[in-house]
């Protein structure tokens, strides 16, 4: 459906589009331990499987998940050989919450984990993973929490009485603290509030570390319509995002960025979504269908958040 929509926008005349190689055991091995490795390989000989939390296998689990990875080296791979500036990977299964050595919520291998590995085996020295999917990237900040050159700034929902990750006070460990930042919203923020939290924090977490590469987690289950995410935004707030960060890579990382699909479970919702992305990246025009209020000044909450955010990423030493 996703395709169906790029092509009745006229997207796809604008793009080269590209199809990706399974990655390799060595790819996969670079975010990944050897058991979850040999877990997904083996549960796919079956019918049917459970890798783990939300994780269920089929026989066709194993060829997608290594497809799914080795689109998202793909996408950072065309930039690093300079065929594009800008890449984004429409892959499935999504990867975020797959973590070193476990499954999660529908992730069997992280993707975007993968191709970072990718960039720093080709030399780049910092690397900004930015997740604006409905829910935490806590895979993606497991396997890099030690590590100071992967900033992994999340935007999520976060339900005040459910305990799960994505906590203000989860910095990183060791030589990494400081280079995980969570950003946990309140549930039902709309386009408006959204964008103003987005815009400061990401700007101010990219002019402290000052990165190399961005490569962003595109969860696009932030719709409202979406039947798993519990925010309030629609197809123009994710052209507005997209808007921010190409801007943000043009001013800190000579352009380069890119975009690796990871949640969005409606099926009208997400091919709109994805065409707004697009569009902005290729600078098109497209008709809205699914506009709702987007809401109005941030409320005070919302202004200690950022306040508090920017204080603590500017009490610790830029690498
Ligand atoms: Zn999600």
């Amino acid at each position: 459906m996703t395709m169906y929509k790029l092509r009745e926008y006229g997207l796809l005349e604008f793009l080269d589009v590209v199809s990706p190689r399974q990655a390799s055991k060595e790819d996969i091995l670079s975010a990944h331990s050897p058991y979850l490795y040999d877990l997904v390989r083996e549960l796919s000989r079956f019918e049917r499987g459970e890798a783990g939390s939300s994780s269920f296998t089929s026989k066709d689990t194993f060829r997608l998940a290594c497809l799914a990875a080795g689109g998202a080296i793909e996408a950072v791979e065309a930039i690093m050989e300079g065929r594009c500036r800008r890449s984004l990977a429409l892959i499935r299964p999504p990867g975020h919450h797959a973590g070193q050595g476990h499954t999660s919520g529908l992730c069997f291998f992280n993707n975007v984990a993968v191709a970072v590995k990718r960039l720093q085996r080709r030399g780049i020295r910092k690397v900004l993973i930015l997740d604006v999917d409905s829910h935490p990237g806590d895979g993606t900040a497991q396997i890099f929490y030690s590590d100071p050159s992967v900033l992994v700034l999340s935007f999520h929902e976060y339900d005040q009485e459910v305990a799960g990750a994505g906590w203000l006070d989860e910095n990183g460990y060791g030589e990494g603290e400081g280079y995980t930042v969570n950003v946990p919203l309140p549930l039902g923020i709309r386009g408006k509030p959204y964008l103003w939290v987005f815009e400061r924090v990401f700007h101010g977490v990219a002019e402290w570390f000052r990165p190399d590469f961005i490569v962003v987690s595109l969860g696009l289950d932030t719709h409202y319509a979406d039947p798993i995410g519990n925010l309030f935004l629609q197809a123009l707030d994710h052209a507005e995002i997209t808007g921010h960060v190409l801007s943000v890579a043009d001013e800190f990382c000579k352009g380069r960025v890119s975009f690796i699909l990871e949640g969005g479970y409606s099926l009208l919702a997400l091919p709109l979504s994805v065409a707004a992305v697009i569009s902005r990246i290729v600078d098109s025009k497209i008709e809205y269908y699914d506009r709702i209020e987007r809401g109005g000044a941030p409320p005070q909450s919302l202004k200690r958040l950022v306040t508090s955010l920017l204080d603590r990423i500017g009490s610790y030493t830029c690498p």
